[in-house]
């Protein structure tokens, strides 16, 4: 099945689309982490990315849609897979049906913009060690050193609350569009973000259950 996980930063796609990865056995595709890692190898298009990414502005179609493009060639991919922060524009979800990728079902995660701007700003990480905490959900002990390794905790700039104001703009103007471009194609389900992440996670696997038997039964 190829499925494609919409929501604002912080919804908790990429969370999802890891379980979804782990219980049905394809892989998740991360746009994100595709170009963090080339970021972090100074190639060519991870300093052509750099700038787009840490000002939480979106990177430009065509650098994006040559990586997927890339990716979705590759042979782990030809059984299905799980796009998680792709397309994020009209123009991608139209150069994805360009390429003759067929999507089963989109899953749009609905988190209120002031839970997100809660989640994110909390959200404090070890420079050192990669340990994550949250000032309200998962509180290092003294609250500003890490329990593991004793760092300084800092905020990244992803998190950083000018970044994830720009980047929730930019998913209301930009990427909000696809859930009519999908749900005119009939592909839309929506999922409400819970507060417990194990119940997110049930109610998107119930969607997927559920279109494999539509698939199944039209098959017969
Ligand atoms: P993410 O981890 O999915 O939030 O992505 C991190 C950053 O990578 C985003 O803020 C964008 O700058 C860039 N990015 C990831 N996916 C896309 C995409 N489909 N289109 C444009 N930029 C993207």
């Amino acid at each position: 099945m190829n499925i494609i996980f919409l929501g604002a930063p912080g919804a908790g796609k990429g969370t999802q689309a890891e379980n979804v990865s782990a219980r049905y056995g394809i892989p998740s595709v991360s746009t994100g982490a595709i170009i963090r890692e080339a970021i972090r190898n100074g190639t060519e298009m991870g300093l052509a990315a750099k700038a787009y990414a840490e000002s939480g502005a979106l990177v430009p179609d065509g650098v994006v849609i040559g990586i997927i493009r890339d990716r979705l060639s590759q042979d782990d991919c030809a059984n299905g897979f799980i796009l998680d922060g792709f397309p994020r524009t009209v123009p991608q979800a139209e150069a994805l049906e360009k390429m003759g990728v067929v999507i089963d079902v989109v899953i749009s995660i609905e988190v209120p913009d002031e839970k997100i701007i809660r989640r994110m700003s909390g959200r404090r990480v070890c420079p050192v060690c990669g340990a994550s905490y949250h000032v309200d959900y998962r509180p290092s002990k003294d609250g500003r050193t890490c329990d593991a390794c004793g760092a300084e905790l800092i905020i990244r700039n992803d998190d950083d609350p000018v970044v994830v104001w720009n980047r929730l703009v930019q998913y209301h103007e930009q990427t909000e569009p696809l859930k009519e471009f999908y749900g005119l194609r009939g592909k839309l389900r929506t999922v409400i973000g819970q507060e417990q992440v194990a119940d997110t996670t049930r109610l998107t696997f119930e969607v997927i259950d559920r279109e494999g038997d539509a698939s199944g039964k039209e098959n017969k």
